[in-house]
């Protein structure tokens, strides 16, 4: 994710932390601070913030560790001020599977907040609602708290929350997936509008939550259509077939040639009729800052790329060519070159199976009107 600082590694996944997190953790000591002007307040406030940073990380931990149990490997985890984000590396393909991903984070709150409360327990301790507060309060009480509110809020049925994952797995197990998240997302959708509308007259947090969860929606959606789109596609089918290949020892005025006089701004360099680099138009600029334009492209070009194969699902190859720095991925057969893959190739096959879906579904539906109104007759 953009905006992101690397803070540490837990069981094998690296753990971020996302830029308006920071804004939360400013928020929250100037609030406390503001309250009787102490500083010891904000430090508390920002001892609360770590906790609950450390809370959050658990949580994220409990789905990550249960997708590991189904042969599923976590790209990374990223905190967020609504909670965290654990990229898993492909969602389950069985909605069972999805539920018990999705319910192992609010579930590790669940057993966070029963220690906590045997510790009360244990303790002796009677904790009136007045105690969980954030500032003077009872520190195991307001982490008690903080527990089930996770527990609570996660499992509200809106995308990006754990619950809109565990309703859209229900959703799949009677119908098909993409028809499941549209429901789910549809659903999310409204329940960010309502939390908007009710946070404009009470809590503005609540309206930046609305808005995490309308996006978070609409990506979910975008996602799953992507893949519906791409379901069953092999490469060779989206590859880019008519594209120039470079030469190591052209000379990087020559590929500026062939950049201003087409439309292709990534190329595949060839030796012996092997792939043995790719040139970027970013590689371009760069060489022609660093060495000018007599430079080689074998000096300029990337050595370490990744290739895609003609037979591989379309899916997997963009899943690759997004997740990783490259804009562009060679397709090599027989160790000969046959394709080029870029994102934008991707954006306009989308487009062109979207324009061919929609004439599809008028079609049907005008095919449906007239049966209607044949039974209509009949009736
Ligand atoms: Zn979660």
């Amino acid at each position: 994710m953009k905006w992101s600082w690397k803070v540490g590694r837990i069981a094998g996944i690296e753990v971020f932390v996302h830029a308006t997190f920071l804004i939360l953790l400013g928020w929250v000591a100037l609030s406390h601070y503001l309250q009787r002007r102490s500083w010891e307040d904000a430090l508390g406030g920002l001892g609360f913030i770590l906790a609950l940073f450390g809370i959050v990380v658990l949580h994220e931990l409990g789905h990550a560790l249960t997708a590991r149990r189904f042969g599923i490997r976590t790209r990374d985890i990223t905190l967020l001020p609504i909670g965290g984000v654990a990229r898993l590396e492909r969602m389950p393909e069985k909605p069972a599977q999805e539920l018990l991903v999705a319910l192992a984070g609010p579930a590790v709150n669940v057993v966070l907040a029963l220690i906590l409360l045997a510790i009360l327990i244990a303790a002796g301790e009677k904790v009136s609602a007045a105690d969980v507060q954030v500032v003077g309060g009872h520190v195991v009480a307001t982490l008690m708290w903080v527990n089930v509110t996770l527990a609570v809020f996660n499992l509200l049925p809106a995308f990006p929350m754990d619950g809109g994952r565990v309703l859209r797995a229900l959703l799949a197990i009677r119908m098909d997936y993409v028809h499941a998240t549209e429901i789910a997302a549809r659903i999310g959708q409204g329940m960010a509008f309502i939390f908007g509308a009710i946070g404009l007259f009470t809590n503005p947090f609540l309206v930046f939550i609305a808005l995490f969860v309308w996006m978070g929606a609409a990506q979910e959606a975008g996602m799953v259509q992507m893949k519906s789109v791409l379901g069953n596609v092999p490469v060779s089918r989206v590859m880019i077939t008519d594209f120039r290949a470079l030469l190591p020892g052209d000379s990087l005025a020559r590929v500026v040639e062939h950049i201003l006089a087409g439309s292709q701004e990534d190329f595949p360099v060839l030796e012996n009729g092997g792939v043995v680099g790719v040139l970027t138009r970013t590689d371009v600029l760069k060489g022609l800052t660093q060495s000018g334009p007599q430079a080689l492209v074998g000096d300029t070009m990337q050595r370490t790329f990744e290739t895609a194969s003609p037979s591989e699902m379309a899916e997997a190859a963009f899943a690759r060519l997004q997740s990783c720095p490259c804009r562009v991925m060679p397709v090599v057969g027989n160790e000969q070159l046959v394709g080029m893959l870029t994102v934008e190739n991707l954006g306009e096959f989308m487009m062109i199976q979207a324009a061919l879906k929609s004439r599809q579904q008028s079609q049907t539906r005008h095919g449906g009107d007239s049966t209607t109104s044949r039974s209509q007759v009949e009736g």
